[in-house]
Formats: structure tokens, sequence, C-alpha cells
């Protein structure tokens, strides 16, 4: 059975906007309403993770074994405009995928996107077979991204810290 972690609880509910959990009543009109739950039958479960966030059942949340739970909301704020509790349920999901980065638990995919940003610039780097398209269709030359700028911003953002070290080069 899992365990309540009271500390992990208190850091949801001590944050301004995670604090908004406590007025959920378990409707399941966010679970309704998700295009993720829709598709995975019920898999992703928005409602249930409010829930588990609400008793502080970490356990049940973290892990490599439990990364879809958090990872497999795709941010479009659906269940944001439905919840009647006005649930930010969005920003909730966002504090936890923070947690799970900072416990190096984020799929490599999301990690591996962010490197290539903060190396390139760009999600997806500049190729000659884009650029050759581009100027079969008549397009204009795009402008290279001010790397020291990026760098920067990310920088400021400790995003270089958070990835794992085997993805920078
Ligand atoms: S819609 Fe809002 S109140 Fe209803 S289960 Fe979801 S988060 Fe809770
Ligand atoms: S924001 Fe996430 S949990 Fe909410 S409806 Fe969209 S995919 Fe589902």
């Amino acid at each position: 059975m899992a365990t309540i972690d009271f500390d992990f609880r208190n850091q949801i509910l001590g944050n301004e906007i995670g604090n908004t959990l406590a007025y959920c009543y378990q409707c399941a009109t966010c679970s309704g309403a998700c295009p993720v739950a829709q598709v995975t039958e019920g898999r992703y479960n928005p409602r249930r993770l409010i829930l588990d966030a609400l008793l502080g059942l970490k356990e049940k949340i973290f892990g490599p074994e439990n990364a879809f739970n958090i990872w497999g909301c795709t941010v479009c704020d659906t269940c944001d405009e439905v919840c009647p509790q006005k649930v930010e349920l969005t920003e909730i999901f966002t504090l936890l995928k923070n947690m799970s980065v900072e416990r190096g638990e984020a799929p490599v995919h999301y990690t591996g996107q962010a490197s290539t940003v903060l190396e390139h610039g760009k999600a997806i780097p500049m190729q000659p077979a884009i650029e050759r398209r581009r100027t079969q269709l008549g397009l204009p030359e795009i402008m290279a991204p001010d790397m020291d700028e990026v760098k920067k911003l990310l920088e400021a953002t400790k995003l270089p810290e958070k990835l794992p070290k085997s993805e920078l080069s």
C-alpha cells in the first residue's frame, strides 16, 4: 500500500497555484474531457493524478515506471477549462514535471529536445534538405539564432544543470 509523504503533499499545497488542488471533489470532469485519457482508454487519468498529489502518494506519481502518469499530459489546457472547481491542473502537472526533472526521471525525448535547443537555438536544427526545399518553394533564408543570447537565457533558467550530462556536448 502506498504511504503518504507529508513533505511532498505540503510542497504542492504550499505552492500558490498548487494549492488549488485542495478544491478538487473528484467529479472526473477533467478525465472525461482529456484527449489523452480518451486515446489511452483511461491509462492516463488527470483526476487520479490530482488525487494522488492531494493525498501525497509520491511513490504512485514518480519513478520510471510511473513516468507516463505525469508526462502523458500534452498541456492542452482542456481540463483547466472544464474543471468546475477551477483547479489549475495544468500548472500542478507542470510542478510535478519539474520535480520529475529534478529527480532525473524526465523521458529522454524531452531532455533530448531541450539539449537540441540549448545547442542549436531551435528544436529542429536547419538541415541541407530543409534548405533545398525552402529554396524550391521560394521561401526566404532563415536567420541563424543568436546563440549567445539563447544560451544566456537558458542558463538563467538553469536548464544545463538539469539535463543529463551525457546529453551535453
Ligand atoms: S474536474 Fe476539477 S474537481 Fe473534478 S476531478 Fe478534475 S480536478 Fe477535481
Ligand atoms: S492539459 Fe493534460 S491532463 Fe489536461 S486535458 Fe490536456 S492532456 Fe489532459
